[in-house]
């Protein structure tokens, strides 16, 4: 493993938790009500030990990563900025390594056994990639009625949606309307 895998990892789960709570339309859909197994899906991205999870410690954090994020799409890297040093100073965000009995040494940003250290590692990870060129790999998924944020892993940089069902929705679409 190289020593910044982690760091994506949780970037992947910053974006993750930032649309479940701050995505008002996903994959042609109302957004449900964020649940404990939402919040632990989000975490599974990131480590293997997922215990139990109060939805509502994780609601103002995810609320908040999206507001960041989803300005990045439209270029305010500034209002971004803002946003992720009020979280990463409210959740006293710290570089601190930990381990399990045995394990090898870890490097969190907070504790990874409360919610506001999960905030803190995502503020974290969101940090690092407002301070580099890949900026620009944050997009907003294009299909209608998709508030999904996603981190485009194309190397020309050509993904246009958030997933296979809302590409394949918009396809369709776009054939019935030809077709009408
Ligand atoms: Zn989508």
């Amino acid at each position: 493993m190289e020593a910044t895998d982690h760091l994506k990892a949780s970037l992947g789960a910053a974006v993750g938790l930032a649309n479940v709570f701050g995505a008002g339309w996903r994959q042609g859909k109302p957004a449900a009500e964020p649940d404990a197994d939402d919040v632990r899906d989000v975490l599974r991205l990131t480590t293997d030990r997922v215990g139990e999870v109060d939805v509502a410690e994780y609601a103002s954090g995810g609320t908040q990563l999206y507001d960041a994020l989803e300005r990045l799409p439209d270029g305010d890297v500034d209002g971004a900025v803002a946003l992720i040093n009020d979280l990463l100073r409210a959740t006293k965000a710290a570089p601190q390594l930990t381990r399990r009995e045995g394990a090898p040494w870890h490097l969190h940003f907070g504790s990874p056994d409360a919610a506001t250290g999960w905030i803190a590692e995502f503020a974290t990870a969101t940090a690092m990639l407002l301070g580099s060129d890949e900026i620009h790999r944050l997009r907003r998924c294009e299909a209608t009625r998709c508030d999904d944020l996603f981190l485009d892993s194309t190397r020309n940089r050509t993904q246009r949606f958030c997933s296979t069902a809302c590409q394949n929705r918009t396809k369709v679409a776009a054939h019935r309307a030809r077709s009408a």
